[in-house]
């Protein structure tokens, strides 16, 4: 595609090339996939499709730029970061109007994906200096026993689309602080944004293979390439659980190191002491992000039943007054889903739930658009509609009552998942009693908004392992090195 679909300052952010050891390329073969604007599905780019040949080439780039990378003073890389996130921010409304053209959500929320993707980097180029290692009294006195921190090597990271930019920046920051090269295969659906990374990365001064953007249409034959590549040290990846497993498995054979970053299946509990405003507050910003498409969303909202008619009638409130449409329209608030597989899955959870006795407590318009969905309360559901099962990734308020803390504990740790999860309490003693039962790697209490750079994101079971951000977020790109040195 020649034109551009959309007016953008800097125009040379809006790459369909992919980016292997600092080159723009179309590949061997030359192929090409389409991207599509979810919202009206018009053709916005055609995205160089790179074959096995081309990864191969790219894992041989990372490959020979990795010593001299990581072999850079970390005060060195911290620069280069900096120079990144600042160029990130000074381009922000061109990256995030590249973000909603591609993903969908609306250009404010786009907006603030932008400056949260750019928080990671500014966080891990301070981190950067800050990777001590540690000397050990020696049980021996003729030895002395240290611990270094180095670069694991070469990474993969594999990404979802529904933060095309911010799964990017939570993974490479960590990995380029310290002193990683990196290949990073974007999700088919929002490659764009991944790509507009890697110009401002290139003219930050990263250098030549140290960072490699990798799209492709054949995921599957990506990552079993990725998996049994011997120069591939690490995979960091953010999606389903399915693929999570997948790779597990394949990646078994050559032993790869993993980060897994997987589905959740979030609880929203209200107990009946709670500020039920602040409570239907935070449950807006949970569940309607990015119009249901988050990890963290809540996907079952759990409510005492002294407050359940309460609850219900002011979540209903505040829903109406969402709009529902194009990202770019100022007013909007809920985006189109993703693409007709997700448009179809949530109308089969919602079809589940309604044969199974749940009711629609609130709905503007119950038909399934082309494109987006209307948000909908459904009431009286129960663990066995698919939807108290999977992950809804769409628009539709699940609500179940509880009588006691011990029924709401049962039914939040009753899934296989363990990501995110919210409480809202104003009793103290309830919410160390809750907080320590939850199964969940994270709890947000009287909050639903629990993402930032500082602190560790990640799950427990299903939900993988691994933790992103927080000084912890560096060390699944680095080993530790133990030293015994004989001083008689
Ligand atoms: P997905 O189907 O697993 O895809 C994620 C990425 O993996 C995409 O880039 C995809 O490529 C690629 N992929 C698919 N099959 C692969 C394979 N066999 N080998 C290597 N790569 C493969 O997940 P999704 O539906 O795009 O993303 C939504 C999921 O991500 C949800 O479950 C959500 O909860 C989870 N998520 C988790 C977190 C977290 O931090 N825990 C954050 C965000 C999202 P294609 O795009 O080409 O299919």
């Amino acid at each position: 595609m020649n034109r551009l679909p959309i007016d953008l300052k800097n125009a040379d952010l809006f790459k369909q090339e992919a980016f292997i050891n600092g080159q723009w390329t179309k590949g061997t073969e030359k192929k090409t996939f389409p991207v599509y604007n979810p919202f009206n599905k018009m053709i916005i780019a055609e995205v160089s499709d790179l074959q096995v040949s081309d990864l191969d080439h790219a894992v041989q780039a990372a490959n020979i730029a990795f010593p001299t990378w990581a072999k850079l003073t970390s005060y060195e890389r911290s620069s280069i970061l900096t120079k990144w996130h600042n160029l990130i921010i000074e381009n922000e409304r061109d990256l995030a109007t590249i973000l909603t053209l591609e993903q969908g959500k609306p250009f404010q929320e786009a907006l603030g994906e932008i400056r949260y993707g750019a928080t990671f980097i500014d966080w891990f180029s301070a981190e950067a200096v800050r990777v001590y290692g540690d000397i050990i009294p020696s049980p021996d006195a003729n030895k002395r026993i240290s611990v270094i921190k180095q670069p694991i090597g070469v990474v993969v990271a594999i990404t979802p689309w529904n933060f095309p930019n911010a799964m990017i920046t939570r993974k490479i920051a960590p990995a380029l602080a310290a002193g990683c090269t990196v290949l990073v295969k974007p999700a088919e659906d929002t490659p764009l944004s991944a790509l507009a990374l890697a110009v401002l990365a290139k003219k930050a001064g990263i250098p030549k293979g140290v960072l490699n953007i990798l799209p492709t249409s054949k995921p599957v034959i990506a990552g079993d390439f990725f998996c049994a590549h011997k120069n591939i040290q690490k995979i960091s990846f953010t999606g389903s659980t399915k693929t999570g497993k997948y790779l597990m498995e394949k990646g078994a054979a050559t032993l790869k190191k993993l980060s897994l970053e997987l589905g959740g299946n979030a609880p929203f509990i209200v107990f009946d002491d709670a500020d039920v405003d602040a409570a239907v507050k935070g449950a807006i910003l949970s569940k309607y992000r990015n119009a249901g498409q988050t990890c963290v969303c809540t996907n079952r909202f759990l409510i005492h039943a002294n407050i359940l008619d309460a609850f219900n009638e002011k979540l209903a409130l505040e829903v109406n007054k969402m709009k529902v449409g194009d990202g770019f329209l100022d007013d909007t608030q809920i985006g189109p889903l993703i693409n007709e597989a997700a448009i179809k899955k949530v109308n089969f959870l919602l079809n589940d739930a309604i044969e199974k006795g749940a009711k629609i407590f609130y709905s503007k318009n119950t038909s399934v658009d082309i494109t987006v969905i209307s948000p909908i309360i459904l009431t009286q559901v129960t663990p066995d509609m698919a939807l108290s099962k999977e992950e809804i990734f769409g628009p539709i308020s699940a609500i179940t009552s509880f009588s006691t803390e011990e029924e709401a504990i049962y039914i939040a740790n009753n899934t296989e998942f363990g990501l995110a999860s919210y409480i809202y309490t104003k009793d103290n003693a309830r919410i160390h009693r809750v907080t320590e039962a939850l199964q969940y790697g994270m709890v947000g209490v009287n909050t639903g908004i629990i993402s930032y750079a500082a602190v560790p994101f990640g799950g427990i079971k299903e939900s993988g392992f691994g933790r992103e951000g927080s000084k912890y977020g560096i060390d699944e790109f680095q080993i530790l090195k133990y030293i015994c040195t004989d001083i008689s």
